[in-house]
């Protein structure tokens, strides 16, 4: 069996779906798991559902009203007749939300994240299953929360891997084509939880996983994982074969193409893992395997943007690492910081931060009380992986850079634009 992700970007209008369709021609639909994300920037708009109905702002309906029609008009464009069933189908599901968010009693934030956020995926899939069944093709819809079974940590579940593992083997059925939803999953009771924003590839894994699939591939807009983001580098290229492990590393400083958590499960069992275009569908994209010889002889650039540089510095001159580095890292995980980087000397220490929940005032007037703090914000991260000269010259070139760190095969450095 092949398992197959398509991402919102791939089924964010009729067009995108109907070239799912295209793609499933070219390269085969039999004994095929699709895992779909919600369409387009679906996600984003049940956020904000989310968001007005615990403000319980006027705008909720509104917004409600907008995730329909956006789906409305998919649907028109797809089947034109509106009596096809497809229709009802949607049009329950929309029902089951209103009727969610007329009804429900819980205060709890998260869980009530995910029972609103889950009708993204359910809706896509819903959608496409029917266009595949309508083009002729034999499909199965699947609730993908029968499958996935995961703890009750809304919003960031941990999956359940015995069940879940043998939910899959008892009911994915094999020759046709299989339709389930990406990032979803559901826990002891029931109620839908979700594997954390992105989580469609990590779905795609875990299927793969539990089936012994013979690949996954992630379809994407881009021709494979390129050494370098397009956008902020010319002349990137794309990288032909790469290890786990190199992907993983990549994922882990911050390359965007795969999920992290996708990678283990398929290294644990040898499963390749191709990234392909979805407009190309038949060249080769990127291939990640197992093997050292898998290693990219490119240099690989990696951006983070919008990071914040902070150095603290002892001010009685006690030592930084001894006797205060726990006490720093714990107010960083207590204010939801993410740390990127570290560099320490006797009684000073850097750390590079991603501070996404805009809680550093808060910090800052804490750190203030214990040490000498400098920071400088809307700093650049980079990090080059397999570094030379060269590599090194092109990111530094018209910037000022504010530190520099060099391990074996890593090299990170951040800069201000000047
Ligand atoms: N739809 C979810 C999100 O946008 C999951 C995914 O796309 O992977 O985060
Ligand atoms: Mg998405």
């Amino acid at each position: 069996m092949r398992v197959f992700k398509f991402g919102g970007a791939s089924v964010k209008d009729a067009e995108g779906i109907k070239n799912v369709y295209d793609v499933l021609q070219k390269v085969g639909y039999e004994d095929v798991l699709l895992v779909v994300s919600a369409m387009g920037k679906t996600t984003n708009a049940l956020e904000t559902v989310i968001k007005n109905y615990f403000d319980k702002s006027a705008e909720l309906n509104s917004s409600v009203q907008e995730v329909k029609k956006y789906h409305n008009q998919i649907l028109m464009d797809l089947f034109e007749e509106e009596k096809h069933e497809v229709f009802t189908a949607v049009n329950n599901q929309f029902s089951d939300l209103e009727y969610f968010l007329a009804h429900n009693k819980s205060p709890n934030y998260n869980f009530v994240y995910d029972q609103i956020v889950s009708y993204g995926e359910l809706i896509s899939t819903t959608i496409l299953s029917h266009f595949m069944s309508f083009m002729g093709i034999k499909t199965q819809w699947l609730d993908v929360r029968n499958f996935i079974k995961t703890d009750a940590t809304y919003r960031d579940a941990e999956v359940d891997w015995e069940l879940t593992q043998k939910n899959i083997a008892k009911n994915v059925k094999r020759k046709i084509l299989n339709i389930t939803q990406g990032f979803l999953g559901s826990d002891e009771n029931n109620f839908t939880t979700t594997l954390g924003r992105e989580g469609s590839d990590y779905t795609a894994a875990i299927f793969a996983y539990c089936l012994n699939a013979e690949s996954v591939t992630i379809w994407k807009d881009v021709p494979g994982v390129m050494n370098a983001d397009p956008r902020y580098f010319e002349n990137a290229s794309l990288l032909n074969q790469i290890s786990y492990r190199e992907a993983i590393e990549l994922a882990f400083y911050g390359a965007t193409v795969i999920h992290p958590k996708t990678l283990q499960p398929l290294q644990k069992k040898e499963i390749p893992l191709f990234v392909k275009s979805f407009i190309n569908p038949l060249l080769p994209g990127t291939r990640v395997a197992k093997g050292a010889d898998l290693e990219p002889y490119l240099p690989c650039f990696i951006v983070k943007r919008n990071q914040l540089l902070i150095s603290l510095s002892s001010i009685d001159f006690s030592f930084i690492m001894e006797e205060h580095i726990s006490e720093i890292f714990a107010l960083f995980h207590q204010f939801k910081i993410k740390v990127n980087l570290i560099q320490n000397s006797a009684i000073s220490f850097s750390v590079c931060v991603e501070d996404k929940f805009e809680n550093f005032k808060d910090l800052n007037a804490i750190l203030s009380k214990k040490f000498k703090v400098d920071f400088d914000e809307n700093v650049t991260l980079y990090t080059i992986r397999h570094f030379n000269d060269k590599a090194a010259q092109t990111v530094e070139k018209n910037k000022v850079v504010l530190l520099k760190q060099v391990s074996r095969e890593t090299m990170q450095i951040i800069t201000k634009e000047s």
